[in-house]
Parts: structure tokens; sequence; C-alpha cells
């Protein structure tokens, strides 16, 4: 078998995307987005070797990057057009923002470490990601300078719905977020803002880091 060159995992690759259409990922926008977005790049180095393997790993100040599967299948709900603008709360790694910014006009994500933002800011500049703005801020108030959204996503657990996130999206906007409490069961779900209020479809159990109020006073 002919030997691959170091650092090429071109096969990791490949069982990366044919592993997400298995599981139902059928969006070819949003196939596209995950083979385009190299996300070694957004694991630490000791990761490295994982980062095409569908699961979620540890970042800086005690976060995870989320599972691949994850990302797609919250990209496929959110239905991201190119004329949206997108807000994602948690930036962590900028992995999901990165993904976002394949498929939407622009993306301002929110985090809570400043660290962890200034490092995603510096990832996402040098790929060339420059339609994704990074902001340090407490997530649960949105970004209000930014607003109105097309598409919202929250890529932490929220024990209820954050109001001022709906109040920044548009009418007929999309939000999907993990809801549930910090260590137990939670569920994925897509809220629809229409005049009759919000509509709430249940999607699949998941397990995200929790969504904390305020800035991170540490880093
Ligand atoms: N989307 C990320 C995964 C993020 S993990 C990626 O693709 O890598 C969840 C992130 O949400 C963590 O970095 C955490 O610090 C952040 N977070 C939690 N509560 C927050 C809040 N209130 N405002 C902003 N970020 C928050």
């Amino acid at each position: 078998m002919p030997k691959q060159p170091p650092g090429d995992d071109s096969v990791g690759r490949m069982q990366f995307l044919l592993g997400l259409r298995r599981r139902g990922i059928s969006d070819p926008a949003v196939l596209r987005a995950m083979d385009e977005v190299p996300r070694e790049h957004f694991v630490e180095s000791s990761f490295m070797d994982k980062a095409y393997a569908d699961q979620a790993l540890p970042i800086a100040c005690g976060q995870t990057i989320s599972q691949p599967y994850v990302v797609a299948f919250m990209t496929e709900h959110l239905d991201v057009q190119p004329t949206h603008r997108v807000l994602e709360v948690g930036t962590g790694s900028g992995y999901q923002a990165a993904v976002l910014s394949r498929l939407a006009r622009d993306v301002v994500s929110v985090e809570r470490y400043r660290t962890l933002a200034d490092a995603a800011r510096q990832r996402l500049s040098l790929l060339g990601y420059d339609n994704v703005e990074v902001v340090v801020g407490d997530g649960l108030a949105g970004v209000p300078e930014r607003a109105p959204y097309d598409r919202v996503i929250v890529t932490a657990a929220a024990e209820t719905v954050p109001d001022a996130l709906v109040g920044e999206l548009i009418d007929g906007g999309v939000m999907v977020l993990p809801l549930g409490p910090h260590a137990g069961p939670q569920q994925l779900v897509k809220l629809t803002k229409g005049e009759q209020g919000i509509k709430q479809e249940d999607l699949i159990g998941v397990r995200f880091v929790p969504l904390l109020p305020g800035k991170a006073r540490e880093l």
C-alpha cells in the first residue's frame, strides 16, 4: 500500500465525510463546508491525530470543540442562506464559526473567555475566514450592536431559552440550541420565531458544556 506523506490525512478526511453522510447529513452545502474547513487547525496539537475522528476534544479553559457530527447536524438544521447574518454563542476554538462562514454572509461569534476568543480570532484570520467577527462578552445578552440576526446558534447548554437571543432574531428567524441541566440530559432544539410566538421542535439528545452567565473572570 502506498504510504501517505506525513501530515496528509486525506484517508481520514474521506472517512470523516462518509461518516457524516452515513449518519444522515445530506445538505450538499453543509457537506462542502465540513470538507473545506481544516479541523486539524482548531484542535490542540496533542490531539492532531484525532482531528478527523467523530469526537469532541478538549481545548483551553476547560472547554471543548464539538463533535463534527453535532456541528454538521446543527448547521444543517439552522438552514443558513448566503444572505444571512448568523450569531454564534460560544466561539470556543472557532471551528463552528468557520463552518458557518462558508454558508452565511457574515458571522458574529461571542465567547466569554478572552483567551479562547483571541486564539479563535487569530486562527480564523490566518485561515482567511474574514467574514467572522469574534467578540468577548456574555452571550446570554447576545451581541445587540450587530443585531438583528437571521439565525442564532448556541454551542453551550442553556437551562432555559435566553430571552435576549430571541429578541435579536428577525421575524421568521431560526435558533438552534441545546437545552437542559448542566450535568444532565440535554435536548437539541430548533426554535422558529413567528407571528404566533415561538415554535419549538425537539431534535436529538446531546451533551454540551454549560452556558454560564457573565464574562469569565480568569483569563
Ligand atoms: N463552538 C465551539 C465549541 C464551544 S464549547 C467550537 O466550535 O469549538 C462552548 C463555549 O461556550 C465555551 O468556549 C464556553 O466558554 C462558551 N460559553 C459558555 N457560556 C457562554 C456565555 N454566556 N457567553 C459566551 N460564551 C459562553
